[in-house]
This record gives structure tokens, sequence and C-alpha cells, in this order.
């Protein structure tokens, strides 16, 4: 036992050994205490209008408050909770603070203040034979309306199988939105929308990092530009709505917004933020709207 606890404490001070080290078994066992302390939270990303800047959701994302490491983010850790089985509770607990959450802030500032709040699902989760009637359980229990709900989902969690097909149906039946995010970086992008009842596509930041860029390499501008373009019009064909990801500067808006997009998501636009902030947020947005109907 002295030996486990001296291994413990070697992760604990050595921060900088953290992603090797964390990455390996060990990891498992940590993630386990760490939703047992609850030291897992929800930072919330707004989605905005890009001609308004109005927020019209949010996303969850979740962070894990490390009590010596500090806020360590998902990469470091959503890999190891996907491999060892944990994802699903810990995704549970993301979609139960979520809808506490969405419907806190609905309560507060009313229906106008937030129109959705989206919750990321790996295919663990999907493949839980539980999963659909765990959401309509948070859903209910938070007396969240179905239709406020938007699951992400990446191309590759979608791909696999009848059951989880029947799922995501299931869900759609329901009125939940489902999302495709990370859109364009998939194997096939574009015969899976065909089978899958997608609400909404999310261009992938990486089509749009550089898509502003005129001098450095003009053909990968140019290929970005065109996925961008492809993406939009597609969404605009099977009626999607369509959110461009990772904005971080105005010329990207501003092109975004040329080609159509009018969502967007990105450290330009507002960054991922407690919850505290963003009712911040919201509250100076429902303020804002007051006056102007007053005014007007
Ligand atoms: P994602 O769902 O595609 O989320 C977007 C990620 O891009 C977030 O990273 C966000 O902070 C980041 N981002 C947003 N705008 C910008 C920008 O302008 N520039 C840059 N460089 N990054 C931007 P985050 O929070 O680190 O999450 C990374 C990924 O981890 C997420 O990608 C998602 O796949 C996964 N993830 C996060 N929370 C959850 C969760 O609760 N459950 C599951 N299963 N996965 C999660
Ligand atoms: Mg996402
Ligand atoms: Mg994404
Ligand atoms: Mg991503």
């Amino acid at each position: 036992a002295a030996k486990q606890r001296g291994k413990a404490a070697y992760v604990r001070y050595l921060p900088e050994m953290a992603v090797p080290v964390l990455a390996h078994m060990q990891l498992g066992g940590e993630l386990r205490r760490a939703l047992d302390e609850g030291e897992f939270e929800l930072y919330y990303q707004p989605v905005m209008a890009l001609r308004t800047g109005r927020v019209i959701g949010v996303e969850a994302l979740v962070r894990w408050r490390h009590p010596v490491r500090g806020m360590v983010p998902p990469v470091e850790f959503i890999p190891a909770a996907e491999r060892t089985g944990l994802i699903v509770e810990l995704g549970q607990f993301v979609l139960d603070e979520a809808c506490r959450q969405a419907a806190a802030w609905l309560a507060e500032l009313g229906p106008q203040a937030l129109q959705k709040v989206a919750v990321n699902v790996s295919a663990r989760q999907l493949h839980d034979p539980g999963f659909v009637g765990d959401v309509l359980a948070a859903l209910e229990e938070h007396a969240l309306p179905t239709d406020r709900l938007v699951l992400e989902l990446t191309e590759s969690a979608v791909l696999r199988g009848t059951q989880v097909s029947l799922a995501l149906r299931e869900l759609d039946g329901h009125g939940i939105k489902l999302a495709l995010d990370d859109f364009g970086t998939g194997e096939s992008s574009l015969s899976l929308l065909r089978a899958f009842p997608a609400a909404i596509v999310k261009l992938d930041k990486s089509f749009v990092d550089g898509i502003e860029i005129d001098d450095a390499d003009p053909a990968a501008r140019d290929a970005r530009q065109a996925v961008a373009r492809a993406v939009i019009q597609l969404a605009g064909a099977l009626r999607l709505d369509a959110v461009a990801e990772g904005i971080e500067n105005e010329e990207q808006a501003e092109l975004l917004r040329a080609l159509g997009y009018t969502l967007g998501q990105g450290f330009h636009l507002a960054r991922p933020m407690p919850a505290g902030a963003l009712a911040e947020l919201l509250r100076e947005q429902v303020a804002a709207a007051g006056t102007a109907v007053r005014t007007a």
C-alpha cells in the first residue's frame, strides 16, 4: 500500500510527466477517483449567430479540476475514459449536469435566453443499451424540453452498427437534435448523412484554420474554402443547420459569412468558460434585448 501511495504521489508532483505517465494504466484509477470526488466540471462555449453576435446555444465541454495539476483538458483523459469504459458514467454526469444547468438558466432568464445546449457523446456511450433511457431521464428530471438538447457525435462513433442507428432514430423521434461533429474529417461524411437523422453539421476547425490566408499556401487555402462551401451547400440542400468551428479571427468569420454560414464557434467569438461567466453573458444579452424592445 505504501508503494502504491508512493507511486500516486510521484505522478501528482511531476506535472511535466503528467501526460505520458497518466496515459498509462494508472490513469484509469485516477479517473475513477476523480469522478467519485466530484473533480469533473463543465465549461460552456457559446454557439453564436455570425451576423448579430447573439448567443444561440452553448456546447458543454468537460474539464478535470485536478487538485494538483489544475484544469486538465479532455484530450488528456477522454481517450483513457473510453478505453476503460468510465466514459459511460462520466458521459452520464456531463449529460445530467448540462441539462440541469440549461434548465436553471432558462428558469432564471426565460425561454429566449438560450435555444440549445449541446453535449458531446462517445461511441461507447451510444453502444450502451441504457443510453436512450438515460438521456430521456436526464431531460425529464430537469424538465428540459427535448428539443433544447443537442447530442454531438463524430462520424466514427455513428458508423458502427444497426443498434446505434436504432438508438439515433429513437432520439430523433423524441425531438432530440443530433449534430455531426468535426464534419469532413471522417471517411464517409456524405454517405453517412443519408442514413443518419442529423439536424446539424459542424464544419471541422481544420477547414477553418488558414481559410483566410492569402500568401503561404494558396492551394491548401482554396481546398479549405471548397470544403466549407460544399458543406454549407449540402446543409442547405438537406435542411440542416451548419456551424463553423474554431473561428479564431474576424477575417475567418467574414469569409464564412460570405459563404453563407450563419452560426459559428471559436475563440474569436467566445472561449469556453465556467458556468458563472456564461450566465453573466446570457444576463447581459437578455438585458440588452429588453432595452431594445422598450426603446423600440
Ligand atoms: P469538440 O467537441 O470538437 O469541441 C471543440 C473543441 O475545440 C473544444 O476543445 C474547444 O475548446 C476547442 N475550440 C473551440 N474554439 C476554438 C478555437 O477557436 N481555436 C481552438 N484552437 N480551439 C477551439 P476541448 O474543450 O479541449 O475539447 C476537445 C474535444 O474533447 C471535443 O472536441 C470533444 O471531442 C471532446 N470532449 C469534450 N468534452 C467532452 C465530453 O463531455 N464528452 C465527450 N465524449 N467528449 C468530450
Ligand atoms: Mg463537440
Ligand atoms: Mg468539433
Ligand atoms: Mg473536435
